[in-house]
C-alpha cells in the first residue's frame, strides 16, 4: 500500500496537509467492507472519518510525520485539508449533476481544472481557495463547498463500497481555476437582496427508485472511464439508461440532462457527448427494459 504514501506525500510536496483517515477493510466470509475503526461494520461514516483524535487539525506537510503514519498504518486513507491550497466542489451522485446543469443552462458555468471522480459515485472540482469555510451553495441542492476548516478525501483513497477516488483530469493536467463567479456568487455569506421566486429545495430527479438506482449506478461507471475509454463507456452507460427511459421508468430530459453533465464533467467535448449521446438514446429507446418484477413464489414452488 505504498500508493497511498506515495500520494500523501506528494500531496504534502504541493504544500497541501494531508491526515491518516480511516479505511475499508473485509470482513472475514463476507464480500462486503468494514470501516477499519472499532464499530467495524456498524460504522456510521464508513472509511470516512479520521484515524487520529484531532482529524483534519492534525493534518500537515511534514514528509517525516507522513511517513511515520502510513509506514504504522499503510492503508490508512488520505484525507487533505481543503482552504489552503485548494477548495473542492462536492457533487454528491446524478442529483448534484442535476443541479449543477440546471445551473449552467442560465448561467456561464465552465468547470475546469482537477477533477476527482470519488468512490461513491460523486466529483470533487477542485479550485484555488476562496477563503470561505464549508458552505452548502445557494440554490443547488446535493452539492457542497469544502473550504477553510474542512477536508476531503484524495485519490487513491478506498471507499466503502469497494470503489476507489481517482483522478479524472490530475493536478498537472490543469491548473487550479478561480471559481466562476455565477457559482461564486452562490458561496458569499449574504444573499442578493433581489427577489428571485422561490424554488423547489431540490432537482429529485424524477422516476422509478429502480430507475433512479440504474442511472446513480451507470453515471458511477463512466465517472471511473479511463482516459481512452470514455466515448464509447458514455455509449454504453447511456444505452442501458436510455433502456428504462423507453419503458416509462425514467424521465427522457433528466436521464440526458445527467449524462450530458457526466459527459462534460469527465472531459469528453459538447460536441462528443452530444453525438454519442444521440446514438445511445436511438438505440435505447429501440431496446425497452422493464423494471424486474418481484420474484414469484409459485414459481419457487415449482422450481424447488
Ligand atoms: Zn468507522
Amino acid at each position: 500500500m505504498t500508493a497511498l504514501l506515495d500520494a500523501a506525500l506528494g500531496y504534502a510536496a504541493r504544500g497541501i496537509p494531508a491526515y491518516p483517515v480511516h479505511w475499508p477493510r473485509p470482513i472475514p466470509g463476507e464480500t462486503s467492507l468494514a470501516c477499519s475503526c472499532p464499530r467495524g461494520p456498524a460504522c456510521d461514516r464508513p472509511a470516512k472519518h479520521p484515524f487520529l483524535r484531532h482529524g483534519v487539525r492534525d493534518a500537515t506537510t511534514d514528509p517525516d510525520q507522513i511517513g511515520h503514519w502510513w509506514r504504522r498504518w499503510p492503508q490508512a486513507n488520505v484525507g487533505l485539508a481543503t482552504g489552503v491550497v485548494f477548495d473542492a466542489l462536492d457533487i454528491d451522485g446524478p442529483a448534484g449533476l442535476a443541479a449543477l446543469h440546471q445551473l449552467a443552462g442560465t448561467v456561464s458555468l465552465r468547470l475546469a481544472g482537477p477533477l476527482v471522480a470519488t468512490g461513491g459515485g460523486g466529483w470533487h472540482h477542485w479550485f484555488a481557495p476562496t477563503g470561505l469555510g464549508n458552505r452548502p451553495p445557494r440554490d443547488l441542492a446535493h452539492v457542497d463547498w469544502r473550504g477553510r476548516g474542512d477536508c476531503v478525501l484524495a485519490p487513491p483513497s478506498r471507499h466503502i463500497s469497494g470503489g476507489s477516488y481517482r483522478w479524472l483530469v490530475g493536478l498537472d493536467q490543469a491548473p487550479l481555476p478561480e471559481v466562476p463567479a455565477a457559482l461564486r456568487v452562490r458561496l458569499d455569506p449574504d444573499p442578493p437582496t433581489t427577489t428571485r421566486p422561490a424554488r423547489p429545495a431540490g432537482p429529485d430527479l424524477p422516476g422509478h427508485p429502480y430507475g433512479r438506482a440504474v442511472l446513480a449506478a451507470e453515471l458511477a461507471v463512466l465517472g471511473r472511464a479511463t482516459a481512452g475509454q470514455r466515448n464509447h463507456t458514455l455509449n454504453r452507460t447511456a444505452f442501458k439508461v436510455y433502456r428504462y427511459v423507453a419503458s416509462g421508468v425514467l424521465d427522457d430530459e433528466e436521464v440526458t440532462l445527467a449524462f450530458t453533465t457526466a459527459g462534460l464533467a469527465i472531459g469528453l467535448s459538447a460536441a462528443e457527448t452530444s453525438r454519442t449521446l444521440a446514438s445511445a438514446r436511438t438505440a435505447g429507446l429501440a431496446n425497452p427494459r422493464t423494471v424486474p418484477a418481484p420474484p414469484d413464489p409459485s414459481r419457487q414452488e415449482v422450481r424447488a
